[in-house]
């Protein structure tokens, strides 16, 4: 077999042009294409599923975390009012002091969708990005393809909200994965659960970690020993805002995302697991004796493939002593929370009582012009990326990158060259929290 061939070049049609091309419509993406509108760009998101929210939807990862520390509210702005909506239409509580918020992933998607298409957005729905077009370093046209084919729309500047760096990689600039990833989860929704007895696993974070059933987990790790119960956390389960209906944290495996042929067996592992381990609760555990499979999601839940290689890397330290950043976009306050791809424990796991600070430089791939991501891809080293990966960051990051490529357009920069301090006036009147009393009241205190 030859190891390559050469494709016949072919005319691409140019179907549309615009100011900013989102491309993936996770939390990120979602609040970078809602924040890139309002600011007056004709902005097309670009989304492989038919409907956005990323892994909060078609994973079912439904714990959005975290807007809070100890009670004081570190995430503002758009991703804030994205939340009050989704709470306004009966699918989000809000009223956790760790800032842990609850989502019903579809409430999340009807919420967001609603919000993208309030804010001017054009959706662009079952179409996987495919490619660029750059010359200089200035991405000129993005290249998708969907049921209409292999189509280009010009753009003026592009976010890459992917997960997996797919704009950064296209554009031939340097991205890096570490020797070791997170392992990925199958996540699940179970109907018929006795969820009165199962109370006690509902509370709110207590010093940042979620309530597990010592109980529950203990039984399992002993029937893991045993060979009978596959590679697992938690279990973390959230009740799922009607009775008897819960949702499950629980399968682990390790996988790389971005190999296609690894990931796919990974989908197919995880599924005969997902089913084995509903037998093994049903059996063990009182609670779940009539439990039911109500949905899993439509992919395994990926925590971690390729980063991209920045202007700043977000390092442990810049989480532990948090830095007054000039650019700062987006705050973080979760535990450093790295799951083990070979045991049922957290790896590197330190608890945070104050938010940090996250640089839009983190977002902005080293030898970019007109592109800047926002979302798990962000250049952080391993325990960095442990805490900033959750979704309320990443959509912070997202009003940060949207906002900062629609000004880019608009004033003729580039993303190297972005004028900080238009770009926080920007945020600061749109209600995002780019303060730094996180590192001015705390001084001293380390
Ligand atoms: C099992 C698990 C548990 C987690 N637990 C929590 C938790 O408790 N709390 C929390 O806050 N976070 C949690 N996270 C982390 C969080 O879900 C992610 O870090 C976050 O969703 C990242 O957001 P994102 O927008 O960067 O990427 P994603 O959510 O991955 O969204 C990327 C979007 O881009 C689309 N896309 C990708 N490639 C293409 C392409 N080529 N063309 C078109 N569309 C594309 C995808 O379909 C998707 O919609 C968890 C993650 C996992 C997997």
């Amino acid at each position: 077999m030859t190891s390559s061939i050469m494709e016949p070049a072919r005319e691409t049609p140019v179907v549309g042009s615009f100011d900013v091309i989102v491309a993936g419509g996770g939390p990120a993406g979602v609040i970078a294409a809602v924040a890139a509108a309002r600011s007056g760009a004709r902005t097309l998101l670009i989304e492989r599923y038919g409907f956005v929210g990323g892994m909060a939807t078609s994973a079912l990862v439904t714990p959005i975390s975290e807007f809070r520390v100890d009670g004081r509210q570190h995430i503002g702005g758009i991703p804030l009012e994205l939340m009050r909506l989704a709470a306004e239409l009966g699918g989000a509580e809000l009223e956790r002091d760790s800032g842990n918020w609850p989502v019903n992933d579809e409430i999340f998607k009807l919420a967001a969708q609603r919000m993208l298409l309030d804010a001017g957005v054009t959706l662009l729905l079952h179409t996987w990005f495919a490619d660029v077009v750059a010359a200089d370093g200035r991405i000129s046209h993005v290249i998708v393809q969907n049921k209409a084919g292999r189509v280009a729309y010009a753009c003026e500047a592009v976010v890459d909200c992917t997960g997996d760096a797919d704009v950064v990689r296209a554009a031939g600039l340097p991205t890096t994965k570490g020797d070791v990833l997170q392992p990925a989860t199958l996540w699940f929704q179970l109907g018929g659960v006795d969820t009165d007895a199962l109370q006690y696993v509902f509370g709110d974070a207590v010093d940042g970690i979620l309530p597990v059933s010592e109980s529950i987990r203990a039984r399992l790790a002993e029937l893991h020993e045993a060979g009978e119960v596959p590679l697992f956390g938690g279990p973390w389960i959230n009740s799922f805002f009607h009775d008897g209906l819960v949702s499950i944290n629980v399968l682990r495996e390790p996988t790389d995302a971005s190999d296609p042929e690894w990931f796919s067996r990974t989908e197919t592992n995880l599924r005969e697991k997902m089913h084995a381990l509903i037998e093994v609760l049903r059996r063990e555990f009182p609670e779940f004796r009539d439990a039911w499979l109500a949905k899993s999601g439509i992919q395994t839940g990926v925590r971690e493939t390729h980063h991209i290689v920045g202007l700043y890397e977000l390092v442990k330290d810049d989480i532990l002593h948090p830095k007054a950043f000039p650019d700062t976009v987006a705050k973080g306050a979760h535990t450093i929370d790295v799951h083990h791809t070979d045991s049922i424990d957290q790896n590197d796991f330190v608890i945070l009582r104050r938010p940090y600070n996250v640089p839009f430089r983190s977002l902005v791939p080293q030898g970019s012009e007109n592109l800047v991501t926002a979302g798990r891809c962000l250049c952080a080293d391993g325990p960095g990326f442990g805490s900033v990966r959750v979704m309320a960051t990443c959509m912070a990051m997202g009003q940060g990158a949207g906002s900062a490529a629609a000004l880019a357009v608009q004033h003729g920069l580039s993303m190297s060259d972005m004028d900080f301090e238009m770009l926080r006036r920007t945020l600061i009147e749109a209600d995002a929290i780019v303060d730094f009393d996180n590192v001015a009241a705390l001084a001293g205190k380390d």
